[in-house]
């Protein structure tokens, strides 16, 4: 019996080290990437808005980039992109998560609340995409049928006033491959990235007639004056000597988007649009990104997971077995209520705008913590219940020999309630790593944002979300055969 304890403890002992390692050198990493971007312009933008923002290979580019290349060249700036969704983008702003946005953003009397705005660098339209035969003629016609807009943009506004419901997408490329795929019958968006979806899909038109006429400007927080006015006297600048106009043509004329399958039979089709997922312009790299941050913070938030919620767990048990450590328990159960009764996405933007609102931290180090935050207090009522689960006549046992209610709770309660819980433990495991989709929320660019970025490219709904759901079973089943292999070893310990 003593020789299995001691087996069970070094197995625990090993994983515990291995698990303070890990986080440390995980969390080291995430605060060095800070570190480097300091002194830089952050610029927040929704790269998926061609031509003014869009991905070209790894790079995002595009009008307003080329702009604020052109400012920051002239200010002796450096600058980086943040790529979030659309409805994150005022709000980056105002709580300092970003200097500044620059993503096509529409002037609006409600947006000037929230924020500033520099002078306007560029008049844009709100219009209508229909499929090339539809019945739709005009804006009389469009409260008759499915509409699709971007989440929060002006065109959604324009058309909850005025028009009706519309089915909310978090990017325009996303409703227009939804009406592609017959969920819709007219999508309404700015005139700009509507031209370069209509050249990038067969069979679609634009109404002649506009919805509305709008002027596009950029937006800083209304408590950086000085900010504001370098940006003003910059676009004065490019404006005058021409630079503006020149940047525009380049890309109104230059970017047009690729389409998809022009082959016939169904595996033509399918060799070619796996060619434009995939290879073309090397799109297999956002997956490949992707997926190495997904590991990093599922790993790291499992490690954060499992020391907090062990720590809870053994807490919350010994208040239920001893009486003691009320107030301890009494935080706990506090923590365990709040967690597991509010959505991890809430927790995720909480956490990322408002307690590390003004904070200076890597988003990676952001959703580990999330995420970890979040793992532990699920693991804390595993563990509690793999300790419940134990025959108390081992702790009577322990303590008949001698032994402290920590020591017996140490080396003689805890390996066994570790094993009975493994199972559970796993499948927490994989919940976090599925969990960790949602990081696109925080402009990161985890797997499923990966995939989603080549959805907006090339319009496919299928070989993008079907390789990233392939990649996360595959991870999955590896973790399970792990676990089980772990199962298995302390099993055979046992004897
Ligand atoms: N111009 C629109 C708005 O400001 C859409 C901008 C965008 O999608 N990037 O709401």
């Amino acid at each position: 019996m003593s020789c299995t304890i001691k087996k069970r403890q070094s197995v625990l002992r090993n994983l515990f080290c291995f698990a303070v390692v890990s986080l440390i050198i995980m969390l080291t990493v995430g605060c060095e990437r800070k570190a480097e971007a300091k002194q830089t312009l952050v610029v927040a933008t929704e790269a998926t808005f061609p031509p003014y923002e869009f991905y070209r290979g790894n790079e995002i580019v595009g009008i307003d980039m080329d702009i604020l290349r052109e400012i920051a060249r002239r200010n002796n700036l450096h600058f980086q992109i943040e790529d979030m969704s659309f409805d994150s983008l005022i709000t980056a702003v105002q709580t300092g998560k970003v200097d500044l946005v620059a993503s096509g953003l529409t002037v609006s009397p409600d947006r000037a609340r929230q924020v500033a705005f520099t002078r306007s660098y560029a008049n844009a339209r709100q219009v209508v995409i229909v499929p090339e035969n539809s019945p739709i003629t005009g804006r009389e016609d469009l409260r008759h049928y499915r509409l699709g807009v971007q989440h929060g943009s002006t065109g959604d506004m324009y058309v909850s006033e005025h028009i009706g419901e519309a089915e909310r997408f978090t990017n325009g490329a996303l409703a227009v491959a939804a009406m592609n795929a017959g969920k819709l019958d007219a999508v309404v968006l700015d005139n700009a990235p509507a031209e370069n979806h209509v050249a990038g899909n067969k069979g679609l038109k634009i109404l002649p007639e506009p919805l509305v006429e709008e002027e596009y400007a950029m937006a800083v927080s209304k408590s950086r004056p000085e900010l504001l006015e370098m940006l003003n006297k910059s676009l004065a600048e490019l404006e005058a000597d021409g630079t503006l106009a020149r940047i525009t043509e380049a890309y109104m004329k230059d970017n047009k988007p690729e389409n998809t399958a022009e082959a016939h039979g169904a595996w033509a089709r399918l060799k070619e649009n796996f060619h434009t997922n995939f290879i073309k312009n090397d799109r297999w790299t956002y997956l490949v990104k992707g997926f190495c941050v997904t590991i990093e913070i599922s790993a790291a938030a499992a490690v954060m997971g499992i020391l907090l919620g062990f720590l809870i767990g053994v807490i919350r048990s010994t208040a239920d077995q001893t009486g003691k450590l009320r107030f301890l328990n009494a935080l706990c159960r506090l923590y365990l209520t709040v967690v597991r009764g509010t959505p991890v996405v809430v927790q995720l933007l909480i956490i990322y705008f408002v307690i590390f609102g003004s904070v200076d931290i890597s988003k990676v180090l952001v959703a580990i913590v999330a995420f970890g935050l979040n793992s532990a207090a699920y693991v804390a009522e595993i563990v509690r219940s793999g300790i419940m689960s134990v025959d108390p006549g081992q702790m009577e046992a322990g303590r008949s020999l001698g032994l402290g209610y920590g020591t017996t709770m140490r080396n003689v309660i805890l390996p066994q309630a570790f094993k009975n819980v493994l199972p559970a433990l796993g499948n927490e495991f994989i919940v976090l790593l599925k969990e960790t989709s949602i990081c696109g929320y925080i402009a990161l660019q985890d797997l499923t944002k990966g995939g989603d970025i080549i959805r907006s490219q090339t319009y496919d709904a299928f070989l993008p979300l079907l390789a990233v759901a392939l990649v996360y079973l595959s991870l999955v089943v590896l973790l399970s055969h792990l676990l089980k292999k772990l199962e298995i070893r302390l099993k055979k310990n046992e004897r």
